[in-house]
């Protein structure tokens, strides 16, 4: 794997928030300090990036992915109506198939409904 100053500018602007951005919003925060990057070099190398596990992604219920820089076992929950990402702590060691004698070595939960405020507003 080649590490190029525009993939270490992606992992850099992932990991030092713990939010979820789109593909266009890490091009736009990215071409700050790299103006002459391509969309398609940030969505080439967030593959490789998500390949070799820096980094992982969420979809929405509307099919757009968002990518996230905090890679420790979290479970996601995405609201259908602001379309905010939540993240939610869960425990290995206490998973249902767990309870079963299954070894889990890593967990891609995704929640989908209506977080508070927007459950309040309907
Ligand atoms: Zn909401
Ligand atoms: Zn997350």
């Amino acid at each position: 794997m080649r590490v190029t100053k525009q993939r270490t500018a992606i992992l850099d602007f992932l990991r030092s928030r713990r939010q979820h951005y789109s593909a266009v919003q890490i091009y736009d925060a990215v071409r700050v300090n790299i103006p002459n990057i391509s969309l398609g070099t940030v969505y080439r190398n967030l593959a490789s990036l998500i390949e070799d596990g820096e980094i992982i992604s969420v979809e929405t219920s509307d099919k757009c992915v968002y990518y996230d820089g905090f890679i420790s076992d979290h479970a996601h929950f995405v609201c259908s109506d602001c379309k905010q990402i939540y993240d939610f702590p869960i425990e290995i060691g206490t998973t249902e198939p767990e309870k079963s004698g299954f070894k889990v070595e890593k967990s891609r939960v995704v929640y989908y409904g209506l977080c508070n405020s927007c459950k309040n507003n309907k």
